[in-house]
């Protein structure tokens, strides 16, 4: 029963249906269907997730490939991923698995793994983390805690690579098992959002502010897109927002190549990325150009 679909934590009754409540949209889910991120599912008025133990992507990375720069360094981590992601990105670099119903449907793919077999894996290939990544952990939240949970007891680290999107309940519910997050902040509009992601950008502000004022070790990136957000303002305006929390904060600003729906996009040239590490620079004391 452990690799399962399972019955979620984050959730309530309202009304005859379920209000998801592991991200910031709070799906509203009636029998049968799912929500936004295609794996979270009212079953008989219970909330399930589909993709509990169910790891689509698995590989041993370099801690620096996260990106994390100022965590572990010089390490591997053990890294894992499912299908499904609550925002529509566009220009997704895992969109085969992240938006895995525009190819696969409604067909859950990945290989049966539990908590415990994923902690001994980890330790077992020598990692001293475990990162949830590839796709949006948020949406598996509860299998992240319970893996989480585990890996503490063999002293590996838990890190998150997320887009920020988690609600306030699915914050306080993870906040005391993660060591360190890399969160994207995309974009400095909520135009950006809206139009290329199909969300919002308060809530990745409000998560990014949560996640430092609780101490968890914190690196933000940016994935540079031309004409879409390299505005010399908007670039100032992120680098800016880091720095009113902490001009510490490690910011990445990564390559953009094209891919999925934004293929009419040149990649990043290195002249941009270059100027963008220097107008980070003017406020923050760590800006790493990466994905080159
Ligand atoms: S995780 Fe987010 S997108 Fe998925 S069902 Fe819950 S509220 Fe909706």
């Amino acid at each position: 029963m452990e690799i399962q679909e399972k019955e979620v934590k984050l959730y309530k009754k309202e009304g005859k249906d379920l209000r998801c409540l592991a991200c910031a949209h709070k799906c509203l889910i009636s029998e049968g269907k799912t929500g936004i991120c295609g794996v979270r599912q009212n079953i008989k008025n219970k909330l399930y997730l589909l993709v509990y133990g169910r790891i689509a992507a698995r590989h041993i990375d370099p801690i620096e490939k996260k990106p994390l720069h100022h965590f572990l360094q010089n390490t591997s981590t053990f890294s894992i991923g499912t299908v499904g992601c609550n925002f529509k990105c566009n220009f997704c670099q895992n969109h085969d698995i992240s938006q895995f119903q525009e190819f696969y449907g409604d067909k859950i793919l990945g290989e049966r793994l539990s908590p415990s077999q994923i902690v001994r894996q980890a330790v077992r290939s020598s990692c001293k983390s475990i990162s949830y990544t590839y796709n949006e952990p948020t949406i598996l939240i509860e299998f992240v805690k319970d893996t989480s949970r585990l890996a503490r007891r063999k002293k590996l680290k838990n890190i998150m690579v997320t887009n920020g999107y988690l609600s306030l309940e699915s914050f306080n519910f993870i906040k005391n098992y993660i060591d360190a997050m890399n969160i994207d902040l995309k974009s400095f509009t909520e135009e950006f959002y809206r139009e290329r992601c199909k969300a919002s950008l308060k809530p990745v502000l409000e998560t990014i502010k949560r996640v430092y004022k609780k101490g968890i070790h914190l690196e933000i990136t940016t994935l540079i897109i031309p004409g879409e957000n390299d505005g010399i303002e908007e670039l100032k305006n992120i680098a800016k927002f880091i720095a009113s929390i902490d001009k510490n904060i490690p910011w990445h600003i990564s390559r953009f190549f094209p891919h999925h729906k934004l293929m009419y996009r040149p990649m990043t040239s290195i002249n941009i990325l270059q100027k963008t590490q220097e107008i980070g620079k003017k406020y923050l004391n760590n800006v790493y150009i990466g994905n080159i």
